[in-house]
């Protein structure tokens, strides 16, 4: 599975590199969170805006850093907009079984395909904490914790 998905994850992780989604701070954000993963240098800020029903209504984040960690920001808030935060909390928790290398396939709906994608990074070790970033400075933003570190 990840093998036949190498070719279009490199295009799809480019394409979310060069021009990402959801690259704003929305003025009603009520949720967010700053990232820093120093291994490789790669900020985040991700804002949220949820509902008091505990929807995500909008997702979204500012940032510089590696290829790896701006498409991973851009597909997360692509893949967690619209989602209830514990879906969103689950949807990371599969994540990190991908990148781990301790599940090789996610049943996470429309959301699978590109979770696949982004955990082809697992064959790079080092990038691991790059394509993770965006994802632990969502959790933190949803629990009111300002700063993350990967390490
Ligand atoms: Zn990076």
């Amino acid at each position: 599975m990840l093998d036949d998905l190498r070719e279009l994850y490199q295009e799809v992780i480019l394409d979310h590199s060069k021009r990402p989604r959801n690259f704003r701070h929305p003025e009603d954000a009520n949720h967010e969170a700053h990232g820093y993963n120093p291994l490789c240098g790669d900020t985040v800020n991700v804002y949220l805006t949820l509902g008091p029903d505990g929807l995500i209504e909008d997702a979204a984040f500012e940032g510089k850093g590696c290829a790896i960690s701006l498409a991973s920001a851009s597909m997360m808030t692509e893949i967690i907009k619209g989602k209830s935060v514990d879906d969103a909390r689950e949807l990371f928790a599969g994540f990190l079984k991908l990148v781990k290398g301790e599940d090789d396939f996610i049943d996470a709906g429309d959301a699978s395909e590109k979770l696949m994608m982004l955990a082809g990074v697992r064959e790079f070790p080092m990038r691991v904490k790059c394509a993770t970033l965006a994802w632990h400075a969502m959790t933190s933003a949803i629990d009111n914790e300002e700063e993350v570190t990967t390490e």
